[in-house]
């Protein structure tokens, strides 16, 4: 073999394995990490619940604002290249004289190049609920999230619900391209607290940070005794869970600056959960299939019953 032929084989085959290497690192690599661990005591957060007194929600209403669609793999490592749905949602918890908003999802504009579809009426709903609501909370500072409460037509009249924290606040930069209007954050205080927050009779807090600085869980205990978990993004799919895999690292490294191994604390924390309370529905961020079999069984109620 010429000494040319066999040096440039040798190259392919040293760009080959690089190559290779490099794609099994960022595309599909999901291992958990041994370090990774999350507190998720239920028990505590039913005695936290259970100690403040009032009707609880009455019901859980949904809306889908909108939806993105993802490569399989950046949705759970390791999944190939076909497309995920990724709609955008957001919740009601209806009291007998109240309600509150969890996430207020996001306007047409801070969604473009992203969305497959966006629904005006929907998202008309949403800023109409936002304005009645008497909280409004997200689970965390990301666009599909915090959006609606950016753009808010009336965001004076509004921010006084909003219940952000301090970390969703000092965390602007996460928000793009959603960000509050020059100085509406002026003499704004945040929410802080430690591990767990009850907020409403039925809905607690609890703080996860992972995903982005600021997020968090959202428990909620119906006032028929049901329970959910409203997890964010910690998970954007169930299969997540289910896999005890992570985003691909692709997206947790460059797009996300996730913390991945507090991600994946969180997701074995959820599995575990999941074992021990199979009643209590996690929602994922952005679960299709979660929601609709939450609204075929009545725990989930479609759209929300806003003039
Ligand atoms: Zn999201």
């Amino acid at each position: 073999m010429p000494v040319w032929l066999r040096r440039t084989l040798i190259g392919l085959g040293v760009f080959a394995v690089v190559a290779g290497g490099a794609y099994y690192w960022f595309i599909v690599e999901s291992r958990m990490p041994s370090d990774a661990a999350f507190a998720l005591d239920i028990g505590e957060i039913r005695r936290m619940v259970a100690a403040q007194p009032g009707d609880k929600p009455a019901s859980v209403e949904v809306e889908r604002v909108g939806a993105f669609q993802f490569p399989a793999t950046a949705i759970v490592a390791g999944d190939g290249w076909g497309s995920r749905d990724m709609p955008v949602y957001s919740f009601r918890l209806v009291y007998p004289e109240t309600s509150i908003i969890v996430d207020t999802a996001l306007n047409e504009e801070l969604g473009q190049g992203g969305l497959v579809s966006f629904d005006a009426e929907a998202y008309a709903r949403v800023l109409a609920a936002m304005s009645s609501a008497s909280l409004i909370v997200i689970t965390h500072e990301h666009m599909d999230h915090i959006g609606g409460l950016t753009v808010h037509p009336e965001l004076e009249a509004v921010l006084p619900s909003a219940s952000l924290t301090r970390e969703q606040v000092e965390n602007p930069a996460r928000s793009a391209p959603a960000r509050f209007p020059d100085g509406a954050l002026d003499s704004y205080e945040p929410l802080e607290y430690e591990q767990y927050r009850v907020v409403a009779p039925g809905v607690a807090l609890i703080k996860a940070p992972g995903h982005t600085p600021g997020s968090q869980m959202v428990y909620v205990q119906k006032a028929n005794g049901e329970e959910l978990l409203l997890i964010g993004d910690v998970a954007w799919h169930f299969r997540n869970i289910e896999l005890l895999r992570e985003r691909a690292r692709l997206v947790t490294q460059f797009y996300l600056n996730e913390d991945r191994t507090a991600v994946f604390g969180q997701l074995a924390a959820l599995s575990r959960l999941n074992q021990a309370e199979p009643d209590i529905a996690i929602v994922p961020g952005h679960d299709a299939g979660v929601v609709d079999g939450l609204l075929e069984a009545g725990i989930l109620t479609l759209g929300f019953s806003v003039e």
